[in-house]
């Protein structure tokens, strides 16, 4: 299996693609944290995982949080012994966020804390885990709004997201030759409940399949499938990436369905 014999601590584990990449990780081997704020959808990812034959536990914790941070690595190390994997993948996307004209600073400060600080406290008290362990691999999730703008603008969030990539390229360095690996997975828009719920009507999700060559949303398994490459050894040459997967999104200049080429 690619993953025996690792701990892996996911957050953002009660749905969409923490959820797909706990039952995923668990699949192959791992012994799975779960974190999240939404307790009922956690404990339910944490069942599933032991109805597969899986190990894992679940852990209350605000990725925003100092606190809450800390003691999730904590109770990896306690419960299973140490941690290698690290998928910093809990994120915000608030109905507020727009341009930075309308946005209220109390949508950025929450954006950031979530998002950006979030990933930052993570790595905060996960690194020094990893080096405990020996190494391991750090997989933040961006977003494809980390490499391209949108005239739909979430500037707060999008600005999170480009925080993400930055700060994953420089710890990547840092920990380069601490058998450490730090990629970004930057995901295309999902068919998950944060954008269908943002993208509310038949018309607004066509408009935004416009610029995907492959013309449908993405899957949370299709990103958990990813981030299971990055997790594995299979990915052991790979530090600092943008990995996008996105259906081609970020390729492209003109998709199929666009009437002019220029
Ligand atoms: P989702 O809403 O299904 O999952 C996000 C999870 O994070 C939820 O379970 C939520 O409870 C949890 N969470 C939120 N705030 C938290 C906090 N402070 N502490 C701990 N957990 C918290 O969404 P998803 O699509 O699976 O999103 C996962 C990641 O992928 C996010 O970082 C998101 O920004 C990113 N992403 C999503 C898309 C998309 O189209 N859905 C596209 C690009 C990037």
């Amino acid at each position: 299996m690619r993953l025996s014999d690792r701990v892996a601590l996911i957050t953002g584990a009660a749905s969409g693609i923490g959820r797909a990449a706990a039952l995923l990780f668990a699949e192959n081997g791992a012994a799975v944290v779960a974190v999240d704020v939404d307790d009922t959808g956690g404990e339910e990812t944490v069942a599933l995982i032991y109805q597969q034959g899986g190990h894992a536990s679940y852990f209350h914790a605000d990725v925003a949080s100092s606190d809450g941070s800390q003691q999730m690595v904590e109770h990896a190390e306690k419960k299973f012994g140490k941690l290698q994997i690290l998928f910093n993948n809990a994120g915000i996307m608030l109905g507020e966020d727009a341009d930075a004209i309308t946005t209220e600073e109390a949508i950025w400060d929450r954006t950031m804390e979530v998002n950006l600080k979030g990933v930052f406290l993570g790595c905060k008290y996960g690194i020094p885990a990893l080096q405990r362990a020996g190494g391991g691999s750090v997989i933040n999730t961006a977003s494809f709004v980390a490499i391209l703008g949108a005239a739909t603008p979430q500037i707060a969030y999008t600005a999170s997201k480009g925080g993400v990539l930055a700060m994953t390229r420089e710890l990547a360095i840092i920990h380069a030759r601490q058998n450490i690996r730090v990629n970004a997975l930057c995901p295309g828009p999902l068919k998950t409940k944060m954008l269908m719920d943002y993208l509310d009507t038949e018309e607004k999700r066509q408009r935004r399949l416009v610029h995907v060559p492959m013309g449908r949303f993405g899957e949370a398994h299709e990103m958990a499938q990813a981030a299971l490459f990055l997790a594995s050894d299979e990915s052991s040459y790979i530090t600092g990436a943008d990995f996008s997967v996105d259906g081609g999104l970020t390729a492209a200049y003109v998709t199929p369905d666009e009437p002019t080429a220029l």
